[in-house]
């Protein structure tokens, strides 16, 4: 049976940082929707164009758009024991979208592993990776605002879905990366 594993948390929670090491202790593949939506920006694809003002102003993009890439994923990638999405679901209509898309492969969604920040701490984890990184939509204060606006009105409520399913696990986001790690293993 395939695994179906949701990393969640608010913009700047790590969730990146723990995906990659994660996705390689358990032979998962790595889905950042963010990450697939900047290599479409930098390729200048149709979806790019599109992507890159809404990701710029702090806004989700379309659901058919990322669940498009989503479903390709699910259809191509082989030779994992599962999928660590990093970034999807982040709407509730996203995460019915992927009980759907599942259910019609005979699956469900394994397990949601949260890992939780202030949002006094995204800002200031944001604002480093900034400097580090480069990312447009990381740059302004406008836009990391909107940003954090979006996480609580749009995917926030992700928690309760996820909840009544009894598949929520929440890790805190705070202290070092190693730390952050050993809580998020814990719960795997
Ligand atoms: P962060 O975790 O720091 O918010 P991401 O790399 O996950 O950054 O996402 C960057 C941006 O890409 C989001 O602010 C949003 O505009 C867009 N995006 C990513 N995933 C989704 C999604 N599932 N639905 C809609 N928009 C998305």
């Amino acid at each position: 049976m395939t695994k179906y594993y949701i990393l969640f948390g608010p913009p700047g929670a790590g969730k990146g940082t723990q995906a990659g090491t994660l996705a390689k202790d358990y032979n998962l593949k790595h889905i950042s929707t963010g990450e697939l939506l900047r290599a479409e920006i930098a390729a200048g694809t149709e979806l790019g164009i599109q992507a890159k003002e809404l990701i710029a102003a702090g806004r989700l993009v379309p659901d058919t758009v990322v669940e498009g890439m989503i479903k390709s994923a699910f259809e191509t990638v082989k030779g994992y024991d599962g999928f660590l999405l990093d970034g999807f679901p982040r709407n509730i209509s996203q995460a019915k979208d992927l009980d759907d898309i599942l259910a019609g492969r005979g699956e469900s969604v394994t397990a949601v592993i949260s890992i939780m920040i202030s949002d006094e701490m995204i800002r200031e984890r944001i604002k480093h990776r900034a400097a580090i990184e480069g990312r447009a939509d990381d740059a302004s204060d406008e836009t990391i605002t909107n940003r954090i606006d979006t996480y609580h009105s749009q995917t926030e409520p992700l928690i309760q879905y996820y909840k009544e399913c009894g598949k929520y696990h929440e890790a805190n986001g705070t202290g070092t990366i190693e730390e952050v790690y050993a809580r998020l293993k814990a719960i795997m």
